[in-house]
């Protein structure tokens, strides 16, 4: 048995001042960290429950018209939040995919965001080699069952997805990441918060060590009318993407004015397809287009030797999200 520490901050000055010693890891609503300390997978020697930092547990308008949600709210009030279910329904959408209503009472934005992969390398003790877990020590998923496994930006080191569907949409939407740390506050674009694996995989993030996500800050809504998030997996609920699609479109009639696409489950971070997103806009929303486009997303996957099928899996799942956001916000998977 190891001793374990636990501080609640009242504050965000003393979150940071308990985070500078060794060891010391935040704690939001713990549905993750619980778990990987239960395996023995985290093991901080001291908690610092920050629920009940004041201020950082609401959703507020910005003066560009955009939203600032506080790294404490809940995924429930998040996914129900009325100016996020009308403005940012691809948002809203993407919470409720994920885990069960318990668990999204439960979870923080900001623990959302830093929840670790669901490699089962890594969340096994029982198997030595992950580098993820243990730098240096191997990947174990290289050449064991990687049916779930990464297809697009992977390195040798490291094959592990990033499981979060919220993320996926805030990558779709452009947020950008509020932290603030012992040198002050910075702000995170979306698409530099989560890294590619390299040769860091035990770095999930940019996040520097003792910096605590404070908020995440959405643009003003462009995508509110057609929007639609899909999520495939093995079973109806409760289950981890093995492929998802966040799609957001501004049309002019059936001519496709901007879109945003981003892909869950393929990758060690939220995968944005640029090269797709730039094929279809200014287009006319047509299948040949879409497939062009769909193809395109997935020119460099690199497929393990288990999940070759995910390839035309996303693919699929590109051009139906598409066409759901393009049929309007709301319609059915
Ligand atoms: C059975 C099960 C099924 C699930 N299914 C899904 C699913 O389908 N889709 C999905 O997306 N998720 C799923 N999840 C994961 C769930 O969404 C996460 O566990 C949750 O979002 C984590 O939030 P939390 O507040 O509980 O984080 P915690 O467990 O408290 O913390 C997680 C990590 O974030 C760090 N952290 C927390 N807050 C901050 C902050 N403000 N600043 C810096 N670091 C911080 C902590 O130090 C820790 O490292 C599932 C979880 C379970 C247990």
């Amino acid at each position: 048995m190891e001793a374990i520490s636990y501080e609640r901050a009242g504050d965000v000055a003393s979150a940071l001042r308990a985070a500078q010693q060794p060891g010391t890891m935040y704690i939001g609503g713990g549905t993750n960290l619980l778990d990987l300390m239960k395996g023995g997978v985290a093991r901080p020697m001291r908690l610092v429950d920050i629920t009940h930092i004041g201020g950082l547990d609401t959703v507020a308008s910005l003066p560009d018209g955009g939203l600032r949600i506080g790294a404490l709210v809940r995924n429930s009030d998040a996914a129900n939040h009325m100016a996020i279910r009308t403005q940012y329904p691809l948002l809203s959408q993407a919470l409720l995919a994920g885990a069960s209503a318990q668990l999204r009472n439960m979870a923080t934005v900001g623990g959302n965001l830093m929840q670790r992969t669901r490699c089962p390398y890594f969340y096994d003790i029982a198997f030595d080699r992950c580098n993820k877990r243990t730098p240096g020590s191997g990947c174990a998923a290289i050449e064991g069952h990687n049916r779930t496994h990464a297809i697009l930006g992977a390195s040798a080191q490291c094959i592990a997805v990033n499981p979060s569907d919220m993320s996926v949409a805030l990558a779709a939407l452009d947020a950008v990441v509020r932290v603030v740390g012992p040198r002050g506050e910075r702000v995170v674009p979306f698409a530099a918060f989560h890294r590619l694996p390299e040769d860091r995989p035990d770095t999930d993030t940019t996040l520097l060590p003792g910096e605590l996500i404070t908020a995440v800050d959405l643009p003003p809504p462009l995508f509110g009318d057609h929007a639609h998030y899909l999520k495939v997996r093995d079973r109806a609920s409760y289950a981890f993407a093995l492929v998802s699609v966040a799609a957001a479109l501004q049309l002019d009639g059936r001519t496709i004015r901007q879109a945003r696409i981003a892909l869950g489950g393929v990758a060690h971070k939220p995968w944005r397809a640029s090269v797709a997103e730039q094929m279809l806009s200014g287009q006319p929303l047509t299948d040949a287009a879409l497939n062009r486009a769909a193809a395109a997303a997935l020119r460099d996957a690199r497929p393990q030797h288990d999940n070759a099928f995910k390839v035309q899996l996303a693919q699929r799942a590109i051009v139906r999200a598409v066409n759901l956001a393009a049929g309007g916000t709301g319609g059915v998977a």
